[in-house]
């Protein structure tokens, strides 16, 4: 589930729709969450599909560690790619303001975090853009991303949380936030072994 005070807004014919702020939204704020009315698919079930389906999925879902697709039910499926993202997450299902999100701004996570099957190019703007985004960006930038991620995480308890009561592990989570030698890496995301759909 996105954030409450978010809305799909349309950017331009090339990137089509975009998540924006409705009001500011902190650093630290949880901005989506994993939510039981998302939708899981494995290997399997996308090689079942017909084609149509396989494309919309590609289009509109993101890998996770295990190596499903998950097809967000909400606007959250419209998030765009950004080199400079200012939505990440560690290693829970759910994604984090890395920095203050002002209304207006739009909403954007790094796709090189969701385990991209195929390289694809980028023209996202961002000051030092990666111009490709590749299946293997996290062995560059994890670390990085695990910094900004981390230095968010730590905020939780400082900013309001509308999502909270959505997160399924929120005993982990509250362990993490007491104890940071247990948070989990933004590596626990990635796939390092998977069956790509339709192979
Ligand atoms: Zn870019």
């Amino acid at each position: 589930m996105v954030h409450p005070d978010t809305e799909l807004r349309f950017v331009s014919p090339t990137i089509g729709w975009g998540v924006f702020a409705t009001r500011p939204i902190p650093r630290g704020t949880l901005t989506w969450a994993l939510d039981v009315l998302d939708q899981r698919f494995t290997s399997a079930e996308i090689r079942a599909m017909p084609p149509y389906a396989r494309e919309q999925l590609e289009k509109y879902s993101y890998v996770d560690f295990r190596g499903d697709h998950i097809l967000c039910w909400d606007h959250a499926r419209f998030f765009n790619h950004s080199c400079s993202a200012n939505c990440l997450s560690v290693g829970y299902e759910f994604e984090i303001a890395v920095r203050d999100i002002a209304a207006g701004e739009e909403l954007t996570d790094d796709y090189g975090t969701l385990n991209p099957i195929e390289p694809f190019p980028c023209f996202c703007g961002a000051n030092h853009c990666r111009t490709q985004i590749l299946p293997d960006d996290h062995v560059r930038l994890g670390a990085e991303w695990n910094r900004l991620a981390r230095d968010a995480f730590f905020l939780i308890r400082s900013v309001p949380q509308p999502l909270w009561d959505v997160v399924s592990d929120r005993a982990t989570i509250e362990a993490a936030l007491d104890d940071p030698n247990r948070l989990r890496p933004i590596h626990h995301h990635f796939v390092t072994k998977r069956t790509v759909p339709g192979a």
